[in-house]
């Protein structure tokens, strides 16, 4: 009994392996993230309108399989490779939000009462003599 669910297994698993032969089929971070706005829709569909969240759902579950199945193995692994592209893109604008605002913490930042340039001077340091970077203006100022 045990060697025909064996040999069931072998077979299943050599024929899966046919079908998956020239296909995509990776869980890349496309479909990682695709799966899970796919469960996410389907979690917030009784407070969205219009059955929403499940035609959102459905849209990306046939999207996840697409890419899963599609025998076109570059096109897919490019799309991955831009939305990576694009998730590096993100994170980084917000890591230089974050550095903007710890300068706010350090720095007084004003500009030049010749041309509007914008300057920055670290904090507490009582009156300080500023030169202007762009027109060279020289004036005091209060930090
Ligand atoms: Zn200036």
């Amino acid at each position: 009994m045990k060697t025909i669910w064996l040999q069931r297994l072998i077979k299943w698993t050599t024929s899966y392996q046919k079908f998956m032969r020239g296909r995509y089929g990776q869980f890349d971070s496309l479909n990682k993230t695709l799966l899970v706005i796919t469960l996410l829709g389907l979690l917030l569909n009784p407070w969205l309108p219009f059955q929403l969240g499940r035609i959102l759902s459905i849209i990306m579950l046939v999207l996840v399989y697409g890419r899963f199945f599609s025998k076109k193995i570059y096109p897919r692994s490019n799309e991955n490779q831009a939305y990576l592209r694009k998730v590096a893109k993100i994170k980084g604008f917000f890591s230089k939000q974050k550095q903007t605002v710890s300068d706010k913490r350090t720095y007084t930042i004003f500009s030049c009462p010749n041309c509007q340039q914008k300057l920055r001077a670290p904090k507490g340091k009582g009156l300080i003599r500023v030169t202007c970077s762009k027109c060279h203006q020289s004036f005091e100022k209060k930090v």
